[in-house]
């Protein structure tokens, strides 16, 4: 029994662990020079600069339960200094209102105080304390359901920044059901919105109440943490941990084809080699999964072609921090799309997390937004942009000494509307080829914790598959997609 686990990001590096621990030969193949995928922490000159993720959701079990597993507990940390993050509002930041929950307000009266909104605008919102449910049975775009419900100051100026900047995709085409479906449940509860946020932070308050009193003195982490040394730590410990239970870790393999043999697949190296497992887990984007699918399941590649995916590219930038006029009170600011401009937002690095940058310094990430043309503008205009950015918003005078560029090229995914039918419909056309099992954040979970989750269940199937199948099943299976 062998498995061939395709992708050295956090789900195939998860996966493979999972099912090196269960004692079943595995080889991981990863395209790359590395492995980590999108997870990628770089150390120079005293920086910590993350050119992927650089922190996970707590509240998500499967991300802090694999850190404790690995031993690595201790080093998980939350976020640093005041967590205040602003919204650019004609060239001025502006405090989002305290007490805001992914995109309800929490609290009423900071939210009700807000300089982010008018009173009129505020007075429109409020229409949704009287307003009749308006959810509709199919899934909607987050952005559509919101400006029906709040208007649209509140989409432009809070929703799609924080959202649709998360997700890297414009608020009006993101999936509610994939994205938000707690939407579904408030409007269905509380009718109103607004009073769910609330009915919400009230919950989440005394939650947190218990929680304290439950352990006096400890200081909890927040509902973001990453690791002292970068999320980095995290895919090298689970690559450590997997390579002692016995999995081969290969950089710089990709994987061209996969085509059936028997009851297990034959699968085409790069490097013109070729080996037989008895299943595989691909772990990669779906537009590649598709690529590895086009011959032997076309009905399945197509289906995955179905599911969009968008450009990311992130610039770091650090500067002496005497040249920085603005003081760097909060964790960074939003750039809500009607401001203009390719910068979606920053992240004050230094700030939000302790240790990431030597005394005397800032460190800054500058996100590009995923709309029109801008990611594909070359790295250098990218970064003239992202300085032209940061030095207005916040006066900084020089040069930055320290810059960074980071490209993912049509790999994140884009959970537009429709985004669970198009993922049951390929997991219904996988069905024709068991001993191939998808995995990763194309399809249940962009968020780190989601692809942990995605690569321990994707172990267990094939664990599960492994210890009871009947080849000749399979065969049968693949003979009659074939024949589709
Ligand atoms: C800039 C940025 C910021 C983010 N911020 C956060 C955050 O703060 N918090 C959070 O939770 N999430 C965040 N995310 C999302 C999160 O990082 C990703 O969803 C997650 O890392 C994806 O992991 P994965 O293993 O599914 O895929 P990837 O990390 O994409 O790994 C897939 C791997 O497959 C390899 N591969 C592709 N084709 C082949 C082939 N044919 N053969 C072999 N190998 C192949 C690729 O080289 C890649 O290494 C962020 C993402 C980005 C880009």
């Amino acid at each position: 029994m062998s498995v061939l686990v395709v992708g050295g990001g956090i789900t195939g590096l998860t996966a493979a662990r999972s099912l090196g621990r269960d004692g079943i030969p595995v080889v991981l193949a990863e395209a790359g020079p590395r492995l980590g995928g999108k997870v990628s922490t770089e150390h120079a000159d005293g920086f910590t600069i993350e050119h992927g993720p650089d922190s996970f959701l707590a509240t998500r079990p499967a991300g802090t339960a694999l850190v404790r597993e690995l031993g690595l507990g201790e080093k998980l940390v939350g976020t640093a200094g005041t967590r205040t993050v602003y919204i650019r509002v004609r060239r001025r930041l502006v405090p989002m209102p305290e007490g805001l929950g992914l995109v309800l307000p929490t609290r009423a009266l900071p939210f009700a105080m807000s300089p982010l909104f008018s009173w009129p605008e505020k007075l429109r919102m409020a229409k949704d304390l009287v307003a009749p449910r308006s959810m509709p049975d199919e899934d909607i775009a987050v952005g559509v359901y919101l400006r029906r419900r709040l208007g649209d100051p509140l989409v432009e100026r809070l929703a799609g920044p924080l959202v649709g900047g998360v997700y890297g995709t414009p608020i009006d085409e993101l999936s509610l059901d994939a994205v938000v479906p707690t939407l579904r449940t408030a409007e269905r509860e509380h009718r109103s919105l607004l009073l769910a946020g609330l009915a919400d932070g009230r919950r989440m308050r005394a939650a947190a109440a218990q929680r304290a009193a439950a352990n006096p003195g400890a200081k909890p982490l927040g509902a973001f943490v990453s690791l002292r040394g970068g999320l980095g730590w995290l895919t090298s410990a689970v690559a450590a941990s997997a390579a002692l239970a016995g999995v081969e870790l290969r950089t710089g393999l990709g994987v061209r084809s996969l085509e059936p043999s028997g009851a297990g697949v034959v699968a085409g190296f790069a490097d013109g080699t070729r080996a037989r497992f008895d299943a595989v887990v691909i772990a990669t984007p779906a537009n590649a999964a598709a690529r590895l699918l086009d011959d032997p399941l076309p009905a399945a590649a197509r289906r995955l072609d179905a599911i969009p995916h968008g450009t990311s590219v992130l610039v770091t930038l650090a500067y002496p921090r005497d040249r920085v006029s603005r003081e760097l009170d909060g964790h960074g600011y939003l750039v809500p799309r009607s401001e203009g401009g390719p910068i979606a937002a920053c992240t004050w690095s230094s700030e939000k997390w302790a240790g990431r940058a030597p005394a005397g310094t800032v460190l800054l990430r500058m996100f590009v937004r995923d709309e029109g043309e801008a990611t594909s503008l070359p790295d250098a205009e990218l970064v003239a942009a992202a300085r032209a950015d940061a030095e207005r918003t916040l006066s900084i005078r020089g040069e930055p000494i320290l810059v960074r560029t980071a490209r993912y090229e049509r790999a994140m995914p884009r959970y537009t509307v429709g985004h669970l039918d198009r993922v049951a419909a390929v997991e219904a056309a996988m069905e024709a080829w068991p001993a191939v099992t998808l995995a990763g954040a194309s399809y249940r979970g962009v968020g780190l914790p989601d692809c942990i989750a995605q690569g321990q269940a994707a172990a267990a199937r094939v664990a599960g598959r492994l210890a009871q199948r009947d080849p000749s099943d399979e065969e049968e299976l693949l003979a009659a997609a074939a024949g589709r």
